[in-house]
């Protein structure tokens, strides 16, 4: 039975460890301001969450909701406002926006220096060249979990991730691949799924799709980290994409849902806050 990696002891470490260099360095508190358009439950339970953990370790949240009428330029105007603003240190937006919307405009308008979820192209051309201070979050603590079941060394691992969004699957290749693992990265479109996980040490699953990996795609002994979250509504309970009980009789190590790489993403949230201080 495989070892659980447990998430919220990994965010409890990180932001620890957060707290304990903002005291160190003194001076005026970072503050994210997470920018919403329109009202959405899901998100809003989200960003309450966000909102509680910052104030533990000494950061301030604020939330400016827009009206779910506003045009592109009236968010894109919002956050230039933001990236002018000296006492706002790291800018979010929510999504999903409402459709009338451009993701990647908006996106644009973000400074930078201020991209506290590294979602700016300037930020992913970082993470590509290694010289990154942030990078997206989800990809960040599924790193985390899978070194705190290594002890931290990646070399020559063969990690095979599931997924290639321009969030999770695709930033989460670069981050294992400057930690010298060997990647393999699958997606919709990939033949013979079970071939590539089968041959990894390592999966890694961004997907969606609950029951999406089954015992007889993992090879005895591999670590599996699920960072799928599904809402089954009949059962009112969130699974990840891994069928996690016959996959744990096999694997090494393996991330739960809930309770594996989702309290580790919100930690690094704001670690990445503290990084984008450092520049
Ligand atoms: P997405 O829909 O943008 O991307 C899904 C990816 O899965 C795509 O690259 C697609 O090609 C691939 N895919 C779809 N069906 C597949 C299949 N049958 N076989 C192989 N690949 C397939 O989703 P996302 O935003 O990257 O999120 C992925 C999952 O991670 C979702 O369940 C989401 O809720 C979860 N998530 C969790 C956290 C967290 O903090 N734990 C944060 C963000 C996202």
């Amino acid at each position: 039975m495989a070892e659980i990696i447990d998430g919220k002891a990994i965010a409890r470490a990180i932001k620890a460890e957060v707290a304990a260099r903002l005291q160190e360095r003194g001076g005026a508190a970072p503050l994210i301001v997470a920018v919403e358009v329109g009202q959405d439950d899901a998100s809003a339970s989200y960003v309450r969450n966000q909102a509680r953990q910052a104030d533990r370790v000494g950061i301030l949240h604020r939330l400016d909701r827009l009206p779910d009428d506003i045009d592109d330029a009236g968010l894109q105007a919002h956050l230039r406002r933001l990236g002018e603003d000296p006492e706002v240190t790291a800018i979010m937006l929510q999504t999903p926006l409402p459709r009338h919307l451009d993701l990647r405009a908006a996106r644009a308008a973000i400074d930078p220096e201020k991209d506290v979820e590294a979602v700016t192209t300037t930020n992913a051309g970082r993470l590509v060249s290694g010289v990154h201070r942030v990078a997206p979050c989800t990809a960040l603590a599924a790193v985390a979990c899978l070194e705190a079941a290594t002890g931290g060394d990646l070399r020559g691992l063969h990690v095979t991730v599931i997924g290639r969004s321009e969030i999770v699957g695709r930033p989460l290749a670069l981050l294992l691949l400057h930690g010298d693992a060997t990647v393999t990265v699958t997606h919709r479109h990939t033949r013979h799924l079970a071939q590539h996980t089968r041959e990894a040490d390592v999966v890694i699953s961004a997907v969606g799709q609950p029951g999406l990996v089954t015992a007889d795609m993992v090879r005895e002994g591999a670590i599996v980290v699920d960072v799928g979250t599904n809402w089954i509504a009949e059962q009112n309970r969130l699974v990840g994409d891994v069928d996690y009980e016959a996959v744990a009789a096999k694997a090494s190590r393996i991330t739960p849902v809930p309770g594996g790489v989702g309290p580790v993403t919100v930690a690094m949230l704001l670690r990445n806050a503290v990084h984008l201080l450092d520049g």
